[in-house]
């Protein structure tokens, strides 16, 4: 059985998740940074469970060549395996439309029963351009964000934006401050670019799986 299917068969059993969070990110690559966030989260705010969605096409992604979904799904599957409260879907990749976060809560929404609880999780500079997303006052209405801040990031500019959110919108926004997200994707991938070592800022299967196929070279 693929590991694609396992993901599938999991989900059939989607009746006992209560509270979900949902880690949307490109992943390119997936770090510690992007684990720690997802467990302090699910510790934090008592979930059931993690679901990480590695995006299909991205939207504000058209300026740079991000590796193929494939590939990203595959890291994301490495690097979560061996906690049993992370998963990981396939949602998006497999659409062949662009990724609008509205359409994949929409089928979320679908899946799982009404009153389960779905918080977006993802980095405060992405919450900082929520209102340029589409449908933002429908997504606000059917789930919760998490920011999660970086080092060097103005805090006060995510806490303008949240405020304006939540009066526009009413969106409801938890900023979440994790140091260890100093690490980055962009880092990553330059220091492989640039033959430095990127040992112990992604987990060690991650870390072979871009040498053994050549990825970020
Ligand atoms: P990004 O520009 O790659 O990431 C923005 C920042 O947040 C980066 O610093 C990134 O760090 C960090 N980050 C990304 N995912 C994170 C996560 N799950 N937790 C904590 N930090 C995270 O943004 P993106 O990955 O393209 O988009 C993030 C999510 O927002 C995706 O699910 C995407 O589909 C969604 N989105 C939706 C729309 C829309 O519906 N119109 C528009 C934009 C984004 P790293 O580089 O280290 O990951």
């Amino acid at each position: 059985m693929s590991a694609f299917s396992q993901v599938d068969i999991a989900d059939q059993y989607v009746n006992r998740y209560k509270k979900i969070g949902i880690m949307g990110g490109t992943f390119d690559p997936i770090h510690n940074g992007h684990l720690v966030i997802a467990e302090q989260i699910r510790c934090k705010y008592k979930l059931d469970k993690v679901l990480f969605i590695p995006t299909g096409t991205p939207p504000h992604k058209s300026n740079r060549n991000i590796i193929d979904s494939k590939h990203r799904y595959f890291m994301t599957l490495l690097a979560t395996v061996t906690n049993p409260c992370f998963e990981v879907s396939k949602i998006e990749i497999e659409s062949n439309e662009i990724s609008y976060t509205i359409n994949t809560i929409k089928k979320l929404k679908e899946m799982y029963p009404k009153d389960t609880e779905l918080y977006f999780i993802t980095g405060a500079d992405a919450i900082c351009q929520l209102d340029t997303w589409k449908n933002v006052d429908d997504l606000s209405k059917l789930c919760k964000f998490v920011a999660a801040t970086r080092p060097g990031h103005s805090l006060k500019e995510v806490d303008e934006k949240i405020h304006e959110l939540y009066k526009n919108y009413n969106t409801f926004i938890q900023k979440i401050d994790i140091p260890v997200l100093a690490i980055s994707s962009t880092d990553i991938r330059y220091r492989i670019k640039n033959k430095q070592s990127i040992k112990y800022l992604l987990p060690e299967p991650v870390e072979y799986y871009i040498y053994k196929n050549n990825l970020y070279v």
